[in-house]
């Protein structure tokens, strides 16, 4: 369902020509470094196969929304609106391992789950789920499309910090250093302005956020190789 659905939204965006582009290279870049990361990651805890299908893609989409997601299988798109807010390399990996971790990690599909249960919907299969627009609807609301979900929309706190976790260690695993996510989440922060918008509502308060970053801080960086060492 994944691939039917990113062919359907890239058809439907404007995707920047990394050919063109110096900054849709940069999205490829950063995002290959994390999926390598990733893939070496699930390799030496002997959990490769839960990457089995897994082909990763990166677009660079022009639109002004601050957000990136990353559907299951591996299909990313961040939108040029986040790079204003990245602002430098390692930011964008920072997002790039937060949200491939909540791909990774089964997020979406444990979202997606209780979803089918809520609305009992019949599962007999996955053909006939991807058949059945109700599940598509889901899918579309808990992955990408929807503008619902990724950066902006926070999954449920657990979750959230488990990205945090992961994607902090991915990000140094990639040769990114992991201290960029902190003034990274403070930009984000700071969108908000005096009055946040709803999608910020229920982050984990960022006071809270940053904290907890600084706690998994000597860990992440136990995985850091500067690039070029
Ligand atoms: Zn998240």
């Amino acid at each position: 369902m994944a691939n039917v659905q990113y062919a359907q939204f890239r058809s439907q965006n404007k995707v920047v020509d990394a050919s063109g582009r110096v900054v849709a290279g940069l999205v490829t870049r950063v995002g290959t470094r994390i999926a390598n990361a990733i893939n070496e990651y699930y390799k030496q805890k002997g959990l490769s196969s839960a990457l089995h299908g897994y082909k990763w893609e990166f677009n660079l989409v022009q639109s002004n929304e601050v957000n990136a997601w990353c559907m299951p299988g591996g299909k990313v798109v961040v939108y040029t609106g986040l790079l204003s807010v990245t602002q430098n390399e390692a930011a964008l990996a920072i997002v790039l391992g937060h949200e491939i971790t909540h791909a990774v990690a089964g997020h979406g599909r444990e979202r997606m789950s209780q979803a089918i249960l809520a609305q009992d919907i019949q599962v007999a299969g996955n053909l006939a789920l991807s058949n059945n627009p109700k599940t598509v609807n889901i899918f579309n609301t808990v992955y990408g499309p929807s503008a619902q979900v990724g950066v902006l929309m926070p999954n449920s706190r657990k979750q959230e910090m488990e990205a945090d976790h992961y994607g902090l260690i991915f990000a140094a695993m990639a040769g990114y250093d992991p201290h960029e996510a902190i003034p990274f989440w403070e930009r984000m922060a700071k969108l908000g302005g005096s009055k946040p918008p709803p999608f910020l509502s229920d982050h984990p308060a960022d006071e809270e956020r940053i904290k907890k970053l600084q706690e998994l801080m000597p860990e992440a960086l136990t995985y850091y190789k500067p690039v070029g060492q």
